[in-house]
């Protein structure tokens, strides 16, 4: 047979899945390991949709999406950041954050064009890079630093050849909420070199040591940032598949003109139910994010407590501490620690080589059993 493409077959499986699936089969394992909300979509959010079903909403609709859910995202990205995105011409409505990624940098990229990626970084960012052509360019942060950006680490990357940076704030896996500063020196440095910027916010109402700053909304970014967000997260809705991007009409336009060829639009039903999030459920959401920041207090204080340096994450589920003190590696760490103990993490470095020496711990996960989780990691350790 003829080869496959060769750009996909060189793409490892994800190094989260197939640990996994070794939890999958073990008995009594406490998973800190999936990116994914413990909590049901609120019950109004999935009424709207048994609402939707009932009463026939099963077709397609128009490829941007409906009118009144990009009205819904425009206004509230206004409310609450200052936003100024047009609904008609400036939003779309995509099949989750993922399909806005692939879209924004296919969009974006010509063969062979660089995109800037500061690691460790969401395990999506480098494939899909790669899947639209381009070449990623990997750029280290630092748990010294809490793994803030350093502008002039980026500029050092800068080539001819680069086209975009692509970032997540607040960030998978290390929680960092880029500071406004940081976010100010990139948009300066994307006006220099003529960079476009892609801002991957999904986890934007997620914080809880200070505002999220919308990349969209910094002086001089509008005209070459891409602003992706969705409701998987905050609005526990992951398996609805519904997220948006707001971008530059000019950007928007050639998103939909992929997307209504691939995709051609994102579920209905899920759209109306995304509708009634944005309409009634920021009381679920803000229950939600009060129970994300109990857990989060309670678990990184507790990982400090037996011996593992954590950067204070601000945002997003995710712990990313340092396990330096144990001498293991983040793989090792991770396997011994599922084998012996029953507790499933992610090697840090699946997510880029500045994830070495720390491991992802989902906090999406009930306080007893992150409490319990501690306890035998406590074990583990000492036992080394
Ligand atoms: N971006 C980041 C940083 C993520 O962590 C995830 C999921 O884990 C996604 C995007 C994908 O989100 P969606 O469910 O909207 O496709």
């Amino acid at each position: 047979m003829r080869p496959l493409n060769a750009t996909i077959a060189a793409c490892p499986p994800s190094g989260i899945r197939k640990f996994f699936d070794i939890a999958a089969e073990m008995d009594d394992v406490i998973s800190l390991g999936v990116g994914e909300p413990d909590f049901v979509t609120p019950w109004r959010v999935r009424e709207a949709g048994i609402y939707a079903l009932e009463h026939g909403y099963t077709t397609y609709t128009s490829n941007a999406g409906l009118p009144r859910l990009r009205e819904l995202i425009c206004a509230d990205l206004a409310a609450r950041y200052g936003a100024d995105y047009d609904p008609g011409d400036e939003c779309l409505i995509t099949t989750g954050v993922s399909e806005g990624l692939d879209l924004a940098l296919r969009v974006l990229l010509n063969a062979g064009d660089e995109v800037i990626v500061p690691e460790p970084c969401y395990v999506a960012y480098e494939p899909c890079v790669r899947f639209a052509g381009g070449v990623p360019v990997p750029v280290p942060t630092r748990g010294e630093d809490g793994f803030a950006v350093d502008a002039e680490v980026v500029r050092a990357a800068v080539t001819p050849r680069t086209k975009a940076v692509l970032l997540g704030s607040p960030a998978n896996p290390t929680g960092a909420v880029q500071p406004r500063a940081v976010l100010e020196a990139l948009v300066r440095l994307a006006e220099e070199h003529d960079l476009y910027l892609v801002s991957d916010e999904i986890y934007d109402r997620l914080t809880y040591t200070g505002a999220h700053t919308c990349l969209g909304t910094l002086p001089g970014a509008r005209e070459r940032t891409v602003v992706l967000g969705g409701f998987s997260k905050a609005h526990a809705m992951t398996g609805w598949r519904v997220g948006w991007i707001c971008a530059p009409a000019a950007v928007a336009e050639l998103c939909v003109r992929v997307h209504q060829y691939t995709m051609l639009c994102a579920p209905h039903v899920s759209q109306l139910a995304a509708v009634e999030a944005l309409e009634h459920a920021d009381a679920d959401v803000a229950g939600m994010v009060a129970d994300y920041d109990r857990r989060r207090r309670v678990f990184v204080k507790g990982l400090r407590e037996i011996g593992l340096d954590c950067p204070e994450p601000g945002g997003a589920f995710y712990a990313f501490p340092s396990i330096r003190s144990s001498g293991l590696d983040s793989a090792t760490f991770a396997e011994r620690l599922l084998h012996e103990e029953h507790v499933a993490v992610v090697p840090g470095d699946v997510f880029g080589p500045s994830g070495q020496g720390h491991v992802r711990c989902s906090y999406a996960t009930a306080l007893p059993k992150l409490e319990e989780a501690l306890v035998r990691m406590d074990r583990f350790l000492r036992r080394l």
